[in-house]
């Protein structure tokens, strides 16, 4: 069952990309989302292979001086999937992925996690710059991958964690700040990060030191559900039974951690939408009630969010921005020309 609600993953994704995106009014969007999945949008990783992405990577911007405070300017929030061999709706090359980071660095851009956003806690990017967070859904393998050499467990540094280890090294001011919205049930290694040695090599006994890493590293944990389920298809019970299950999977890893984000498996949101933030799910087999309060709910789509000093500021619907084809620099290049980025103050 896991594996066949997986494996749909890039259809109904799409689809639910297509749902999301019209309910807002973006029905260009979706229908490009569309298209795209049809084409070549898929969930199960592709073979570890060496890179061989020969596409010309566009220039970056040139750096932008110190900009005047802007506290009410929006926010991008980047959404990646997986980060390997090819493009695709849920997929990002890794020159692709570090062209994005040198884009955005360039341009002043610091990352800072979900948390910090809601918080309006800006400390980690300087005065006249501008905040960006970066998401990383679906915990695959190739975010996030071990190499085992003489009996040491090394970071993959081709693995999306690896990429920004090594872009922060030679990018001072860049720090580990980024939301990882964790599975730890689904098909294909989307397990946190990887659960069986046929996907990319990960050991199952490798996965909470992973999301243990994670945590004590800087980065932020989020709830995905178990197996990215689509919410709106299931009853009050099974919604927060997938919501806490992963909860407890994450507590499981780094006892006593408290999530304060939620991502919305294909942006779908449950027939009552509060469980998406809070709710409870007794254990059958224990009868031990389990509960769950998020502070944030980050939706697939939407474009960049909003302030947390703007009076229309909503934390349980946080916009994003898909990392396909041109759009984070699209995205960029608008609040430039606009003059709409939130910029920090001194
Ligand atoms: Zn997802």
């Amino acid at each position: 069952m896991y594996r066949s609600v997986v494996i749909a993953l890039a259809a109904a994704g799409a689809l639910a990309a297509s749902v999301t995106a019209c309910s807002r009014g973006e029905a260009r969007a979706s229908a490009t989302a569309v298209q795209r999945a049809t084409l070549s949008g898929r969930p199960v990783p592709p073979p570890a292979t060496p890179e061989t992405t020969g596409r010309t990577v566009a220039a970056p911007a040139p750096a932008t001086a110190l900009l005047p405070a802007n506290r009410l300017g929006r926010i991008p929030v980047l959404e990646y999937h997986l980060v390997g061999n090819h493009d695709a709706l849920y997929s990002r090359t890794r020159a692709h992925f570090l062209a994005d980071l040198e884009d955005a660095y360039r341009r002043g851009y610091r990352p800072i996690t979900i948390s910090q956003l809601v918080d309006r806690d800006f400390r980690d990017v300087p005065a006249g710059m501008s905040p960006m967070a970066v998401v990383f859904d679906d915990a695959s393998p190739q975010q996030f991958r071990y190499i085992e050499r003489n009996g040491q467990l090394e970071i993959d540094p081709t693995s999306a964690v690896g990429i920004w280890l090594d872009f922060e090294k030679s990018h001072p001011g860049w720090k580990n700040r980024a939301t990882f919205c964790l599975l730890n049930g689904a098909a294909a290694g989307h397990n946190f990060f990887g659960d069986n040695p046929k996907f990319q090599g990960q050991q199952n006994a490798w996965r909470f030191r992973k999301v243990r890493w994670l945590a004590a590293n800087g980065f932020e944990l989020c709830d995905h559900t178990v197996w990215h389920a689509m919410l709106n298809k299931y009853s009050d019970n099974v919604v927060q039974e997938q919501i806490a299950r992963n909860a407890m999977a994450i507590d499981s890893a780094v006892p006593g951690y408290r999530i304060r984000t939620m991502a919305l498996p294909y942006g779908l949101w449950p027939k009552n939408r509060q469980l998406a933030w809070q709710g409870a799910w007794t254990d059958p087999k224990t009868g031990v009630r389990h509960t769950y309060h998020f502070d944030a709910v980050l939706e697939v789509a939407g474009g960049p969010t909003r302030s947390p000093y703007d009076p229309k500021f909503d934390p349980h619907h946080i916009t994003r921005i898909q990392a396909v084809d041109d759009d984070i620099r699209k995205t960029l290049d608008v609040l430039d020309r606009t003059h709409t980025r939130f910029v920090v103050g001194r």
